[in-house]
């Protein structure tokens, strides 16, 4: 997801891994998986068993693959794509990370297996935290680049630059390597001309990860709304999600205090999976934060999605801001979605100039 592959590559390679890695997911990615996978399946199924045969055929004798628990078909995943695979004549392990929470002795039996370099504890738990410090860093260069790519004054200058910005992530080997080339892919990304006084339209993305995660899954809609002035705020970010679904989890912190369920509280009180609770949650957040309008990434066929869907009128109606539901499948075409962004976009900037100019009257009225 994203370029969380990157940091994947140098742990693999720190355990003494030959990594493969996958090319970025593409139309043929799409083909494979829809050729293999049951019609009705999601969108990140699909990618995720093409992806799977992409690397299989580069010659991986091994995929390690998250597992998942709750009421969301992502549980059996792993399962029906080792069962398809092999039936279609792939040799190769799988390895399935359940969550920590559900299985510690499990999870850490399972790093094991990767260390085939059998680096002593110490030294494996260093390699994991230098995995860790690159997603973070491409985190957070994906977060300015959403800031600044709405305000550059050239034509996708932002873009070009964050592209730069995760090679130089990628050359970094020690920790000490990977915060100085943060602070040199900071630089970069801040050096791209861009007007800092600029007040673009703000458009918070909710929805399932995987999704939000992958540029090709969303058809590029971020680098998209940016080109078109926007600034975009994902609900989520992977060092963010897996902070809160392993460590947070893991010790139970927010189980009570969580401020994303008590927002959705109101309106879906019940964990359903994947991220329908989280979506209707950070639309209720957005809305209350000020931004103009949210969108919905949704996979055809994602059960915790479309309860989401159902609930969002309420919450747009509710809280007075304007939700688009974009729903993701092997049919969808990038520029069908451009235009529905684009007249989105135009009524966000309607309903802006409305607020604008009724505050001014009411202020010369003040006045009169
Ligand atoms: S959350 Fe939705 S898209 Fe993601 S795995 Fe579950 S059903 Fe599929």
């Amino acid at each position: 997801m994203g370029a969380s592959h990157l940091a994947f590559k140098s742990l693999m390679r720190e355990l003494g891994n030959e990594p493969i890695v996958p090319p970025k997911p593409s139309l043929k990615t799409l083909n494979f998986g829809t050729r293999f996978a049951p019609e009705f399946a999601c969108l990140p199924y699909k990618i995720l068993l093409g992806t799977y045969v992409e690397v299989l055929e580069m010659g991986a004798d091994t995929i390690a693959a998250s597992g998942g628990v709750g009421p969301c078909r992502a549980g059996h995943y792993a399962q029906l794509h080792r069962q398809i695979l092999t039936d279609a004549g792939y040799k190769f392990e799988m390895i399935v990370y359940e969550p920590p929470s559900i299985g510690y002795r499990d999870f850490v039996h399972k790093i094991q297996m990767l260390n085939s370099a059998r680096l002593p504890l110490l030294k494996l738990l260093g390699a994991i935290n230098r995995g860790w410090a690159k997603i973070k860093a491409f985190d957070r260069l994906e977060e300015l680049s959403h800031w600044i790519r709405p305000r550059e004054t050239g034509n996708g200058e932002t873009s070009k630059a964050y592209r730069q910005t995760l090679e130089i992530i990628d050359r970094a080997e020690s920790l000490e390597e990977i915060k100085q080339a943060e602070k040199e892919a900071v630089a970069l990304l801040k050096s791209v001309p861009h007007d800092p006084d600029f007040k673009p339209l703000k458009v918070g993305i909710v929805g399932e990860i995987y999704v939000l995660l992958e540029p090709s899954a969303n058809l590029e809609i971020e680098e998209t709304l940016g080109e078109m002035g926007v600034e975009v705020h994902r609900s989520m970010f992977l060092s963010g999600w897996t902070r809160d679904n392993t460590l947070f989890d893991t010790l139970r912190i927010m189980a009570k205090g969580d401020p994303l369920k008590r927002a959705a509280q109101p309106y879906l009180a019940e964990m359903i999976g994947g991220h329908g609770q989280d979506s209707v949650g950070h639309t209720v957040l957005y809305a209350k934060e000020g931004y103009d309008g949210v969108i919905q990434l949704a996979p055809f066929t994602c059960i915790p999605e479309i309860v989401a869907k159902s609930v969002l009128p309420a919450v747009s109606r509710d809280l007075n801001i304007p939700v688009l539901s974009l729903s993701l499948d092997e049919q969808t075409g990038k520029e069908g979605v451009r235009t529905r962004l684009e007249a989105f976009v135009d009524l966000l900037a309607r309903r802006r100039e409305i607020k604008a100019n009724t505050r001014l009257a009411h202020e010369l009225g003040g006045g009169a």
